[in-house]
């Protein structure tokens, strides 16, 4: 079937799956995207053909030939996500629509074929039932889903690739951090920026991370966790962190974001937290914030917290700022109340032990 919303998937269990006890020892202190499960999903797509050969499959190397577009000139998207247990036994994502969504506007963005919704969703269903037992049954931990697609035409010219290859892997994760949720310092990048008006900021594409990492090597020489990025025009507004969104409480409870301008990547995380926060009563407010007013505002005591967040490490606090002439910490470098407190209300529906008003709990089984 071509172009459809509703493709067939053929599944070719794994024949040789890793045992119970390699598993159970594999997935004991799994740490981040280390571990992986016994499946995979790949559907093709080929310009004319549409999306055709969609099969779960034993999860392996992918042939490729060394002029494999997305080699040279990065035609690639990803997203990420979490499968969680249930309280009641079953397996719920955490919107996956949203997800979806986004994977078709990456898409767009990079002159890629968009994947029906439908279908990724599907994709995902599928994975998860083959792979069931890879989902940790520990309290914190979670079977991290990574989606995405590359330009898989084996060819060398400046155009959009005319072969696609979608594929989905899972990775059993245990907290993304060791030990509770621990503030981390953040480094505030003088020399580089991540995205720029008209650039590619707005789409989940492997590009983005490759510009990055050069920054966050600069902020872990400068003993930081995380880098900063500060808008790529007037190199004073804060956009966001390598990989997540970014939020400032102030004293009278009002959160602030930096706004969806095209530079920032939509994070779900970041509208949730949106969300909450104005049910909670709260004053929420998208606007830019310049580095000159969080350092400001940190000194006079009237910014009381910072966090990040982002499905990963879902919110974390962020103590401390460094950049080249000096360095300041948030209040006093604690995790403060309304970061703590939305973090456990995310926690709690992402795991279902709180009403589920929004309909963001996706159920598989
Ligand atoms: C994925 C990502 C985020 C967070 O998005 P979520 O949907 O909340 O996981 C934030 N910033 C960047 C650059 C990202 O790639």
């Amino acid at each position: 079937m071509s172009g459809g919303d509703k493709l067939d998937f053929e599944i070719r269990p794994n024949p040789r799956p890793v045992s119970a006890a390699e598993r159970a020892a594999l997935m004991a202190n799994p740490g981040f995207g280390r571990v992986f499960t016994d499946h995979m999903v790949t559907i093709r797509y080929a310009e004319g053909k549409g999306w055709y050969d969609a099969r779960v499959e034993a999860r392996g190397p992918i042939p490729m030939d060394p002029a494999t577009a997305a080699l040279h000139y990065a035609q690639e998207i990803f997203e990420g996500l979490k499968a969680y247990h249930a309280a009641d036994g079953g397996v719920t994502l955490f919107r996956p629509e949203a997800n979806a969504e986004r994977f078709v506007e990456s898409a767009r963005r990079m002159a890629m074929p968009a994947l029906p919704p439908q279908v990724f969703l599907d994709a995902l269903h599928h994975l998860i039932e083959a792979d069931r037992e890879w989902i940790p049954t520990a309290d914190d931990g979670t079977l991290y889903l990574r989606p995405f697609m590359f330009a898989s035409e084996v060819f060398l010219g400046v155009r959009p690739a005319n072969e696609y290859l979608f594929v989905v892997i899972a990775s059993p994760v245990g907290s993304y951090f060791s030990g509770g949720v621990k503030p981390v310092n953040v480094w505030v990048s003088p020399n580089y920026t991540r995205a720029a008006p008209g650039g590619t900021g707005a789409a989940k594409c492997g590009g983005n991370y490759a510009s990055s990492l050069v920054a966050q090597a600069e902020a872990i020489e400068h003993d930081c966790d995380q880098v900063v990025f500060l808008d790529a025009v007037e190199r004073k507004y804060v956009d966001e962190l390598g990989g997540m969104n970014i939020f400032f409480v102030y004293d009278d409870g009002t959160l602030v974001t930096p706004p969806l301008t095209g530079t920032i990547l939509p994070g779900i995380t970041r509208d949730s937290v949106l969300t909450l926060a104005r049910e909670e009563g709260r004053t929420v407010v998208e606007r830019p914030v310049s580095f000159a007013d969080w350092q400001a505002d940190a000194a006079s005591g009237k910014l009381r917290e910072v966090f990040a967040c982002g499905t990963a490490a879902v919110i974390t606090p962020i103590g401390g700022v460094r950049f080249p002439d000096g360095e300041f910490t948030i209040a006093d470098g604690n995790p403060g109340e309304i970061t703590t407190g939305l973090r456990q209300r995310l926690v709690d529906l992402q795991r279902g032990r709180a009403d589920d008003t929004h309909n963001w709990v996706h159920r598989v089984s």
